[in-house]
């Protein structure tokens, strides 16, 4: 299993490490990373490895979850040069793009908590973005008007300054001590045995495998962009960031 540098430190945007596997000579599995791999509605990172024997650089367009393994995507131009087993590289991650995802992430967290405390929704999906993200729910009775006031309370506990916590502990003690494991904690997979939580202070603590910002006052602040009637009592709603 690929060790997950980005699990318990958000902020790392640098690393070294050594090749395990390569497939196709395109899909590299490293022995330790900090890329985040597009699961649980958080798109993947993007980057470069560089080969430390000669500086080689090659693009990581696309990181995923397999098997236990975080499997990164090389760009087709950097094929020829390809990388071997037992290759030293140093990882880059693209960080305003990775520091983007974050600060949406937390957002989420904190918009998600809000419909589901005010307006009694059920939260039954996510998709974070660059320039806007998705909370889908259920919800019978929806009152557009009332989204303001959500976007408003979201925003007051965005600007309260709570640090948000990141710590793992053991799938049994996560399912005794969280009353629900949200969609939003799907990027876990059925083998693993220990759950990362993630603790806004005051505001929700829940299992995510997910990067975050370190302290709310990061975020800035949403703005709530579209609301949308998707049949029955799905809705889904689109917010941005204020920077
Ligand atoms: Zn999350």
């Amino acid at each position: 299993m690929t060790e997950m540098l980005y699990f318990l430190d958000c902020y790392l945007k640098e690393f070294e490490a050594t090749i395990e596997k390569v497939t196709d000579n395109r899909f590299v599995v490293l022995d330790r990373t900090a890329f985040y791999p597009e699961s649980g509605g958080q798109p993947s990172d993007t980057g470069k490895l560089v080969r430390e024997s000669d500086g080689a650089e090659f693009n990581v367009l696309y990181v995923s979850k397999s098997n236990g393994d975080i499997v990164h995507e090389i760009g087709s131009e950097n094929v020829s040069n390809g990388l071997k087993v037992g290759d030293k590289v140093k990882g880059f991650i693209d960080w305003d793009r990775r520091y983007r995802h974050m600060r949406m992430h937390t957002a989420t967290h904190i918009i998600a908590n809000v419909i589901e405390k005010e307006a009694g929704a059920q939260i039954t999906g996510n998709q974070l973005g660059i320039d806007q993200s998705r909370v889908d729910f259920s919800l019978e009775v929806f009152d557009r008007d009332k989204f303001a006031e959500y976007e408003k309370i979201a925003n007051d506990l965005i600007a309260r300054e709570s640090p948000v916590n990141l710590y793992l502990v053991s799938r049994k003690e996560a399912e005794e001590r969280l009353s629900r494991l949200t969609t939003l904690a799907k990027g876990f997979s059925d083998e693993i045995n220990e759950v990362r939580i993630v603790e806004i202070e005051g505001v929700t603590i829940e299992a995510c495998g997910g990067t975050h910002v370190k302290n709310t006052e990061e975020i800035k602040g949403i703005k709530i962009i579209k609301l949308q009637n998707k049949g029955k009592s799905n809705r889904r709603m689109y917010f941005t960031l204020l920077d």
